[in-house]
C-alpha cells in the first residue's frame, strides 16, 4: 500500500470529537465526568483509562494537532511547530542546559524516541522505605499496568530490519568495554529504522500517544481541544471542578484569544509534565512550601565517533542500543543516538572551510550519550509572560559522573575502530585521535560549564508524600489542598530514575486513573 492511500490511527476521528482551538470563534463552556491537561504519556494514558472505565472525558491541550501526514524532517519548522517554545527552553544555573518538551497533541511522546523501562525495583523501595509512600505504589500494584501498556503500545526489542549500524556497531563492541550491550525495548509496530523519532515518526510506527491513546480515547466517546491552554483549575470549596483557559491563537486570522471552561463533574487530572503542572497548581491557588522544588533531571551529553566505514545516521531506529550496567555503581546509562544532519552538525568541530570540509564525514558518525541520574535539585517558578523559569545547577560529583561516561564512551569508540572522537569539552581538543588521548576526557575540569548537556527526562517539584508538611500531592493522587485534583505526572516522583521516564509516568498514571475509576462513590463523597 502506498503511503498516501494508508489511513493513519489520528485520521479519520469522529465527527465533533477535536475541537480546534485555532478555529473556534465564540467561547467554550462544557461538562464532562472529567477533565485531563495535557495529552502527553500522563495525560494520554489516564484519559484512555477513564474512557475505557466508562466515563465521559475532555482532554485539553496546549498545543496543535500535528498529524502524521504533516511531519516535516527538517529541524526549524519541526521545531517551531512542535516543541515548547520551538526548543529553546533552558535550565539556568551554574551553567545553562537546554530543555527539551513536546508541545503538541502527543506532548514529549510525539518527539520522543518510545524507550520503554519499567520503574526500577530499587527505586519502588526507596519510595517506599525513604520518601514515606509506604505500600502506596509497589512492583505488585504496577507490574499488571506495565505489562497492558506493553501490550498495547507492542513493546519489543528493536529488531534486525531496524537495528543500523549506530546501534550495532554499540552492541557488538560493548564487550569491549566491559560491560553488556542490549537493543532497546520500545513501543512501536513496524518500525521501519528512519531515524526520525525526533520531528515524529512517518511511518505512525512509534506508538506515541497522538497515534495511540488519544485517538482510541476519542473513538470511544471523549472529545479533545487542542491549541488550549489551562490557565487554572477551578477549586470550589476545597474540590476541583473543572478548568480555566483559553484559545492559543497563534493563526492571525483567529488573533482573539477565546476563553475556554470545561466542567468536571467528577475530577481533574493534571498531567502537564514535571515543568508545567507546578505553575498550573499555583495558578489554581494550590499553596505548599514543596511546591515547585525538589525538581531533578538526568542531564545528558552525546559524543560522536568517526569511523573509516559508514555508519548513515538516517538508517535505524533513532535511539537502539544501551546498557545499564553503570546505572548504580557511576550513576549514569550509556544509549545509542541518531540525529537529523541539521542536528548532529552543531558537534562539527572547526569554523569555515574546515567546518565545510567536515560536513562530509557525518556519513561515518556514530553518536553515543549518557544519561546522568543527577543528584543536583533545582526549583520551578513563573517565569516571563507566563513561561516557566527553571533554576538548577549541575553539582560536582554529576559532572564527574559525565566526565567519566565521556571517557567510557570515548574509550569505546576507538575499541570499536573509531578514528577520531569529538569530545565537545571545552578546553580540550576538538579532536582526539588516539586511546592515549582519552586521558585528557578523564582530567577535563569539573565545570558545567565546560560541557554540553541536554535535559528532557524531568521529575519532582509537585512531589508525593503522606503529609502535606513533606509534599503537594498525597498518596490517593490528589493534592492535599484539593480534593479530585490528581497529579499523574513525573512532577510526583520524590527522586529521579535512573532509566528513561515515559514507561513509569504511564505505569502510574494508569494506576492512579484505574483507582479513581473504581472508587466513584468515593469521590462523589468526599
Ligand atoms: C526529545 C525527547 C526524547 C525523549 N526520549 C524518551 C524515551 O525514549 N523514553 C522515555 O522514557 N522518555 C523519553 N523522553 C522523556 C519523555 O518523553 C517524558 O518524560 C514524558 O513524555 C513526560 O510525560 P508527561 O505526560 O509528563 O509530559 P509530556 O509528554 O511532555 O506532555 C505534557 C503535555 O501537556 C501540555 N500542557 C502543558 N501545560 C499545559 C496547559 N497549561 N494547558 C494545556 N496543556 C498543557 C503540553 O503541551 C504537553 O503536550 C524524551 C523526551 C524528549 C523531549
Ligand atoms: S526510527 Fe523511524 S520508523 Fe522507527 S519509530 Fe522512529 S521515526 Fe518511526
Amino acid at each position: 500500500m502506498s503511503i498516501d492511500s494508508r489511513v493513519f490511527p489520528d485520521e479519520q476521528l469522529p465527527e465533533g470529537s477535536v475541537v480546534d482551538g485555532e478555529t473556534v470563534t465564540s467561547p467554550i463552556d462544557e461538562t464532562f465526568d472529567f477533565v485531563v491537561i495535557g495529552s502527553g504519556a500522563a495525560g494520554g494514558t489516564a484519559a484512555w483509562t477513564l474512557v475505557q472505565a466508562g466515563y465521559s472525558v475532555a482532554i485539553v491541550e496546549e498545543g496543535p494537532w500535528v498529524k502524521t501526514r504533516e511531519f516535516d524532517r527538517r529541524i526549524f519548522p519541526s521545531f517551531k511547530r512542535m516543541f515548547r517554545e520551538a526548543g529553546t527552553q533552558a535550565l539556568m544555573g551554574n551553567s545553562i542546559i537546554p530543555l527539551l518538551q513536546g508541545r503538541v497533541v502527543g506532548g514529549s511522546t510525539l518527539v520522543n524516541s518510545a524507550i520503554v523501562w519499567r520503574t526500577p525495583d530499587d527505586v519502588l523501595d526507596d519510595w517506599s522505605k525513604n520518601w514515606g509512600l509506604g505500600g502506596a505504589i509497589t512492583e505488585r500494584d504496577l507490574d499488571p499496568h506495565f505489562a497492558a501498556i506493553e501490550e498495547e503500545l507492542k513493546v519489543h526489542a528493536v529488531l534486525d530490519e531496524a537495528l543500523g549500524e549506530n546501534n550495532r556497531l554499540f552492541v557488538d563492541n560493548s564487550f569491549k568495554g566491559g560491560f553488556v550491550g542490549t537493543r532497546m525495548r520500545r513501543y512501536e509496530n513496524a518500525c521501519k529504522g528512519a531515524g526520525q523519532c525526533l520531528t515524529g515518526c512517518p511511518n505512525a510506527a512509534k506508538q506515541g500517544m497522538n497515534v495511540s491513546y488519544v485517538p482510541w480515547s476519542l473513538r470511544k466517546g471523549a472529545r479533545i481541544f487542542t491549541s488550549v491552554r489551562v490557565d487554572r483549575v477551578a477549586i470550589k470549596n476545597g474540590r476541583a471542578v473543572g478548568v480555566v483557559g483559553s484559545t492559543t491563537a497563534t493563526n492571525p486570522k483567529h488573533a482573539k484569544k477565546i476563553p475556554v471552561v470545561v466542567h468536571a463533574r467528577r475530577g481533574v487530572f493534571l498531567a502537564a509534565s514535571t515543568i508545567q503542572t507546578p505553575n498550573v497548581l499555583r495558578r489554581s491557588g494550590i499553596k505548599n512550601p514543596h511546591l515547585g522544588e525538589h525538581f531533578m533531571a538526568h542531564p545528558g551529553l552525546g559524543l560522536p565517533g568517526i569511523f573509516g566505514q559508514k555508519v548513515d545516521m538516517h538508517f535505524g531506529a533513532t535511539q537502539g542500543a544501551e546498557t545499564i550496567d553503570f546505572r548504580k555503581s557511576e550513576r549514569f546509562k550509556l544509549e545509542t543516538i541518531s540525529m537529523q544532519p541539521e542536528l548532529a552538525a552543531v558537534r562539527i568541530p572547526g569554523v569555515g572551510r574546515e567546518l565545510v570540509s567536515r560536513l562530509t564525514t557525518l556519513p561515518h558518525a556514530a553518536i553515543w550519550v549518557a544519561q546522568i541520574r543527577a543528584t543536583a535539585q533545582g526549583s520551578i517558578r513563573p517565569g516571563f509572560g507566563g513561561r516557566d523559569m527553571v533554576r538548577y545547577s549541575m553539582a560536582k560529583e554529576d559532572v564527574a559522573a559525565a566526565r567519566k561516561a565521556a571517557a567510557l564512551i570515548a574509550r569505546l569508540f576507538f575499541e570499536s575502530g573509531a578514528k577520531e572522537v569529538w569530545p565537545g569539552i571545552h578546553g580540550l581538543p576538538e579532536i582526539i585521535r588516539s586511546m592515549d588521548e582519552v586521558k585528557l576526557i578523564e582530567n577535563a575540569p569539573l565545570d558545567s560549564r565546560h560541557y554540553s548537556f541536554i535535559a528532557s527526562h524531568l521529575f519532582g517539584a509537585a512531589r508525593m508524600a503522606a503529609s502535606e508538611r513533606d509534599g503537594v500531592v498525597g498518596l490517593d493522587f490528589s493534592t492535599h489542598a484539593a480534593k479530585g485534583l490528581y497529579v499523574v505526572d513525573s512532577s510526583i516522583f520524590p527522586t529521579n530514575l535512573g532509566v528513561n521516564p515515559q514507561h513509569s509516568i504511564m505505569g502510574l498514571a494508569r494506576l492512579a486513573a484505574t483507582r479513581v475509576a473504581a472508587d466513584p462513590l468515593a469521590i462523589a463523597a468526599a
